[in-house]
């Protein structure tokens, strides 16, 4: 695509996007007097004094006390004076925000996407500091050493794409055995007051440091990659006042649980859950990672915590103090990292620590919440499993060094005892340095002699990556994990399999027990020498007492990694994983011709239009996996799933006439009705109909991100003005834009005019509407969101060589 210098300028400051020759955070002139950080510690210290630049300008629009994700939040929006001017305070739940992130995670899977589509930008390196992450596609089986050698054997295509991009983009790449991305980001990225995109869904574990950190599709990991702003709505905010301070058996873990079940699994949907109040000073770092890293099983967009002592003990031990210093100092002097005294909640939520008990949340959801006082019952009256098959402990949500400690004290009390697991007991280090530490301060042979078996530093059980052999599939069983989600067939494949989710304390002691009724709080256990005894309460440090540990440190990236500009990226031509994207044709400036090649009917979510399962090993290659496209979708007219029908009546998979008509030449367009798009935010349910010759969807309403994704990708979408309307457009029908050019040329009014004609040549004019805002004007134009902005970069580029 050509777009004019003139053109260019426009656009430019139209997107305002971050100038090339600023990788890192921006700076201020006075961050090197107040919040100075050695040049080691640059990339990883948000730009306190610019931030709060940019904060005073939000006040003076709002004129209001702000609570502590809105402060972190506005002040990394573009501009703020376009973004809060006339707008009656009328912000959360209904402004727009372009907000500039300062940096990106990204975890083996989502990463090779999300990369594949940044190459297409021509770009020399990522515009903010970049992490990759190796840890998803680690199978747990038979101990570390074995699976992490055999996973590497399987997946070595995926993970020497990803080093060579992380080597020609100055990314920091994360081998496979280093970690999960949570944690290494909790140990080395996440500071007070930083804001970050991540490619996965537990990106706001981050928030225990006082981050907002948001997990997304890799389109927009993209735009933070690029320097391109990244749009949202501007949450709502949902204040939990913690009072009080856990005891006994509970842990961090039981806020989350408790909570899910209050609001759902849809209870923090659109909003950011913000805690406050005294008892989140009596609360561990990791333990705050672990509430904020769950408030994705609830919906929420991120959660955040206020900065306290024990964020500042956690940046000191994990080798960070010049951040630590300069977090306080902007909290001491600004009072940055906590809410204004009068800050308003959207909803106010509160939780005494003191009498919260310990929780147990499943089977198959997160937010079927049960207090440990009542789960014997409820086991029996659901007729749950009466015996626990396997406890597994770890992953990203609960491998601190703390729950390393406690679960340590448990098991060392059993073994005084003479009393050994009756189950399988798993554990997953989160990290490399965890899992250096648990080995250095005797845990690791702790656990080993209770017959543990350690996994690999990375997600296996936990993702589904869990080779089990003790049990069949369709084989009815519960299992205990400290993980995060419980979906049916989640951990080991085995949709009968019942997931229920605890702290990692509760999942040891019941598998001394072995009985799903077991309450630790008031049951006894039989000793070795056929004596009765209770478990105390466990014990551990919030921290090592010697330090942690590093560990191999050939996982450590260097710090700052540099671009290398003559660095190949490694992409197999003959592998069916991976494949280079080629950039979407520009829009050919002519009104749109097009047939209809499905009306879909009821519900259509990502899941229906790009199939996960099997699928997920063809992330990293468009065309492949683009052989599920809408495979789950119902057809209107005859009921079936994964059917279409061509104009001569021969019928095929959906995805096989998208690929005919797409050969032929014929572009086509989808019909459906309400929310289309809903669930997971999975871009390759707007990429793959973009590359099967998709041009336009036609629905009676849209899942707001799925839009987003499908404008991103140069896909127009439409709603019925007269959701009747969707009735009078028959399979095949030919449609024409009537006045397309006029919205893309002239003014993006929202009405677009379609003419149908059916195939026994009845003739209608239907209204309908579009919601692309300027930018998306131009990403439909040349082609997709990814073509722009390496339009943009390419002209700035050119012009920076030229000065
Ligand atoms: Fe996701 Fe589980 Fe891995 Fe955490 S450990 S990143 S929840 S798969």
């Amino acid at each position: 695509m050509t777009v004019s210098s003139r053109n260019l300028h426009l656009l430019r400051l139209s997107l305002r996007v971050r100038p090339i020759g600023t990788r890192g955070f921006a700076s201020h002139s006075s961050e090197s007097i107040s919040f100075s950080v050695p040049p080691e510690f640059k990339t990883r210290t948000p730009p306190y004094a610019a931030l709060l630049t940019r904060l005073d300008k939000v006040r003076e629009i709002l004129n209001r006390p702000l609570t502590l994700a809105e402060k972190i939040l506005y002040s990394h929006v573009v501009d703020p004076e376009e973004a809060f001017a006339g707008k009656n305070g009328q912000i959360r739940g209904e402004t727009y925000l372009k907000l500039n992130p300062d940096r990106v995670a990204m975890q083996d899977a989502s990463a090779q996407m999300a990369l594949l589509q940044f190459m297409t930008c021509g770009m020399d390196s990522t515009a903010v500091p970049a992490s990759i992450h190796c840890d998803h596609l680690i199978v747990g089986h038979d101990g570390a050493e074995k699976d992490l050698k055999a996973s590497i054997e399987v997946n070595s295509e995926v993970f020497d794409f990803l080093r060579s991009c992380g080597r020609k983009y100055g990314i920091q790449f994360w081998g496979p055995g280093s970690g999960i991305i949570h944690q290494i980001v909790l140990e080395n990225f996440s500071v007070p007051g930083l804001m970050m995109l991540g490619t996965d869904s537990h990106t706001p574990n981050a928030g225990g440091l006082g981050a907002i950190a948001i997990g997304v599709g890799g389109a927009d990991a993209v735009d933070a990659l690029t320097g391109t702003p990244w749009e949202l709505k501007a949450p709502r905010i949902l204040g939990v006042k913690l009072t009080g301070q856990l005891n006994g058996w509970s842990a961090p873990k039981d806020v989350i649980t408790h909570l899910a079940g209050v609001l759902t699994v849809r209870g923090g949907t659109g909003y950011i859950i913000e805690y406050f109040g005294e008892g989140v000073q009596t609360l561990s770092c990791t333990g705050m990672a672990t509430i904020c890293n769950m408030g994705a099983e609830v919906g929420a967009t991120t959660s955040t915590f206020p900065y306290t002592d024990s964020m500042k003990r956690y940046l000191m031990a994990t080798r960070r103090e010049p951040i630590a210093n300069a977090a306080s100092a902007v909290n001491n002097l600004h009072g940055y990292l906590r809410a204004d005294a009068g800050a308003e909640y959207d909803q106010v939520i509160e939780i005494n620590l003191s009498s919260l008990e310990p929780h147990i949340n499943g089977p198959f959801t997160p937010d079927l919440s049960t207090p440990l006082s009542q789960f014997g019952e409820a086991v029996q009256k659901n007729s749950w499993p009466s015996k626990l098959s396997a406890g597994l402990i770890g992953s990203c949500t609960n491998s601190s060094y703390q729950d390393m400690s406690r679960v340590a004290s448990i098991v060392r009390q059993a073994k005084e005892r003479g009393v050994k697991p009756k189950v399988p007991f798993f554990i997953t280090p989160g990290s490399e340095q965890i899992r250096a530490t648990i080995e250095n301060d005797g845990f690791t042979d702790v656990f080993l002699g209770a017959g543990a078996k350690v996994l690999a530093n990375a997600c296996g059980p936990c993702i589904g990556q869990w080779a089990r052999d003790d049990t069949t599939k369709g084989e009815v069983n519960a299992i205990l994990t400290s993980f995060n989600r419980n979906f049916r067939a989640r951990n080991d494949g085995n949709p009968a399999t019942m997931n229920f989710l605890t702290s990692p304390e509760i999942v040891t002691a019941m598998i001394y027990s072995g009985d799903m009724a077991f309450n630790p709080l008031k049951d006894k256990l039989i000793d070795a020498n056929g004596n009765e005894f209770m478990l105390e309460p466990p014990q551990g440090d919030e921290l090592p007492p010697s330090g942690f540990q590093q560990g191999d440190l050939e996982y450590l990236p260097p710090i700052d990694p540099k671009p290398i500009q003559s660095a190949e990226v490694v992409v197999s031509s003959t592998s069916d994983r991976l494949a280079l994207l080629e950039p979407f044709e520009p829009f050919e400036g002519r009104e749109l011709k097009m047939n209809v090649l499905l009306k879909v009917k009821g519900k259509c979510t990502t899941d229906h239009i790009s199939a996960a399962g099997a699928w997920l090993k063809y992330k990293g290659h468009l065309e492949n996996i683009s052989n599920n496209t809408l495979i789950g979708a119902v057809n209107e007219e005859t009921g079936e799933v994964n059917k279409a029908y061509d104009f001569d009546g021969a019928g095929y998979g959906i995805p096989e006439l998208m690929i005919k008509w797409k050969s032929e030449g014929r572009p086509w367009a989808v019909l459906a009705e309400h929310n289309y798009g809903e669930g997971s935010a999975r871009e390759h349910a707007a990429l793959s109909p973009r590359f099967l010759g998709g041009r336009m969807i036609l629905c009676k309403s849209f899942a707001r991100i799925h839009e987003t994704n499908l404008k991103k990708q140069g896909v127009l979408p439409l709603t019925f003005v007269d959701e009747a309307d969707y009735d009078l457009v028959n399979g095949c029908a030919n449609i024409e834009t009537l006045d397309l050019l006029q919205m893309l040329n002239n003014s993006v009014s929202g009405v677009i005019t379609l003419k149908v004609t059916n195939q026994d040549g009845s003739e209608h004019i239907i209204k309908t509407k579009h919601t692309m805002s300027k930018d998306q004007v131009e990403f439909f134009k040349a082609g997709s969101a990814i073509n722009y902005i390496g339009s943009l970069r390419r002209h700035q580029h050119a012009q920076e060589q030229q000065i």
